[in-house]
């Protein structure tokens, strides 16, 4: 539930850029690498400026890992003031603007435990699609967020495996219910795209042996000219984005694998990442079935292999 308020502003939301206000103070050109951040902040918030800028360090830091560089050459970040949860209602507005609340009694802790803002920016590495395809880009985000927070050990490494355990379920198909092209439902859109996602990673990684993975699938949609892309709505058709010649191997298909896998076997997958060894406390060591060995390290081996595969920043 700790994504509801994201979710429910975008949800919402339409595709036009805000106009700018006089509640927001001088912008600042915060450099990255590959771009610059514009950063302007409300003038009424009295949180210390420094627990601001390191929040907005850190989510920079954690898609700046994940893509190699910042995805796109110029964004416009407001941070406005909104009573609330600490950091509540992000939204992202085709690859150029990403508009952020936080609460006026918000603290540097809370801003250190924050996701939101790494959840938008993530956004800015995928292109903008049709909105029967929705789920792909607020699965995308939802997928990659703990991933790449807990590669920079950001997070604990726990929380991956906690949020998609609690949250994945939600986004599992009611009795009756096809894919996921075209549906409307919240937890489908933002869990059942996450849970799409994980599949797509671990269908790339079983079939390359570890050798690829979405890593390297995401990576080449943004090098393909797919981030940023302000405005563009494009179709699931239009979905290789230079992938599969780089990489030899068939490109993760939306449209049909969202469709294929919108069924029963999603229970399944979702349930099998939670088996084996104490997720909760140690996500990566199996406990000793009575007659069974210690675990070996295969990333085949799910769930415990598949969760070190997952959260590791090397294949294999
Ligand atoms: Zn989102």
């Amino acid at each position: 539930m700790l994504k509801l308020s994201c979710a429910l502003l975008a949800w919402a939301g339409a595709l036009a850029l805000p106009r700018a206000d006089a509640a927001l103070g001088p912008a600042e050109i915060l450099p990255v690498s590959g771009g610059t951040i514009t950063v302007a902040i409300d003038t009424g918030l009295t949180a210390k400026r420094t627990d601001l800028r390191h929040w907005i360090d850190r989510a920079v830091a954690a898609v700046t890992h994940y893509y190699g560089e910042f995805p796109v050459a110029a964004l416009r970040l407001e941070v406005r003031m909104r009573a609330g949860e600490p950091v509540n209602s992000g939204r992202e507005f085709s690859g150029r603007l990403i508009r952020i609340h936080v609460d006026p009694a918000v603290t540097a802790t809370d801003l250190n435990r924050d996701w939101m803002l790494t959840h938008e920016m993530f956004h800015l590495g995928f292109p903008s699609l049709d909105p029967a395809y929705h789920y792909l880009e607020e699965g995308l985000s939802d997928y990659l967020e703990p991933l790449a927070r807990v590669r920079l050990g950001q997070t604990r490494p726990t929380q991956p495996w906690q949020d998609f355990m609690e949250g994945m379920p939600q986004g599992l198909p009611k009795p009756g219910e096809g894919g996921l092209d075209g549906t409307r439902d919240w937890g489908r859109t933002y869990w059942g795209g996450c849970i799409f996602w994980f599949l797509v990673d671990l269908d790339i990684r079983q079939r390359t042996g570890g050798r690829l993975s979405l890593d390297d699938a995401i990576r080449a949609i943004v090098r393909g000219g797919g981030a940023g892309r302000g405005g563009l709505v494009a179709g699931a058709d239009d979905a290789d984005w230079g992938w599969s010649d780089r990489h030899g191997v068939d490109p993760p298909n939306p449209r049909r694998m969202g469709t294929e896998r919108g069924r029963s076997p999603l229970a399944g997958a979702v349930a099998r990442l939670g088996r084996g060894g104490d997720w909760r406390r140690r996500p990566f060591r199996r406990v000793r079935s009575s007659g069974g060995g210690p675990a070996g390290n295969d990333p085949g081996d799910q769930p415990v292999g598949v969760r070190r595969w997952l959260t590791g920043t090397r294949h294999g």
